[in-house]
């Protein structure tokens, strides 16, 4: 199948999920994550009217979309993926929003970062639903005091929340939590599910899918 076909796929389920939720069919927005793909493949989404990608590495970012965004004014790039301090600014001069702000260090290098490049992307915390050692994000439990700090210590533009469940087991309780806390904290922008369970996250209140191999094929 064509990247052009699976986008036309992927949308009608996005679309068919948000109806069936009692939402919009534009409920939803939809992140192609790029990550590991040529410029070639963004092209071709490009071509079949897709504007906004997702990148999970900030180098990777820097060389694929700088050189796309002349011929598409409209293109959106969100970085998705860990982020390292010294990333920060790189990250700020390219993204439009920085999906996994995830620890007050980073909060501080990205506030550092904005003030040296004049630019302020939109900012989305990164929680770590599953309390999963080996995965990114604040814990569950240190989530509202670390948004605190992000919007009143630190002055970030935080627009929302997003999060990577456990890849085993029902995501819908994750999903659950999560929009229960933005709902709670007043945040509007809820990034989450993925090629796997993003009909999921969309029944629980996604505004945002990150969907990569649906639409990219496998990676490599
Ligand atoms: C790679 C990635 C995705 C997309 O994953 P697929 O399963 O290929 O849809 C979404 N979010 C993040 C943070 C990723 O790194």
């Amino acid at each position: 199948m064509s990247i052009a076909e699976s986008l036309a796929q992927v949308r009608a389920r996005i679309a068919e999920a948000s109806i069936a939720a009692g939402r919009g069919p534009d409920a939803v927005s939809l992140v192609a994550v790029s990550k590991t793909h040529p410029g070639e493949a963004v092209v071709e989404a490009l071509a079949a009217g897709q504007l906004l990608f997702g990148e999970n590495r900030v180098q990777e970012a820097a060389e694929k979309f700088p050189p796309l965004r002349a011929a598409h004014p409209g293109l959106r790039l969100h970085i998705i993926g860990a982020l390292q301090t010294n990333k920060a600014r790189d990250a700020v001069r390219i993204a439009d929003m920085i999906e996994s702000l995830d620890r007050p260090k980073l909060a501080v290098a990205l506030m550092d970062a904005m003030a040296k490049e004049g630019r302020r992307p939109d900012v989305l915390v990164q929680v770590n639903v599953g309390e999963e050692a080996q995965k990114a994000g604040i814990p569950r439990a240190e989530a509202a005091d670390f948004l605190r700090a992000c919007r009143e210590e630190w002055n970030l533009p935080v627009r929302g929340l997003m999060c990577i469940p456990p890849a085993e087991g029902d995501p819908r309780p994750h999903f659950a939590w999560l929009a229960g806390l933005a709902a709670r904290e007043g945040l509007p922008i809820l990034s989450m599910g993925m090629s796997g369970d993003f009909e999921a996250a969309i029944a629980e209140g996604a505004t945002h899918v990150r969907v990569g191999s649906a639409i990219f094929g496998a990676r490599g």
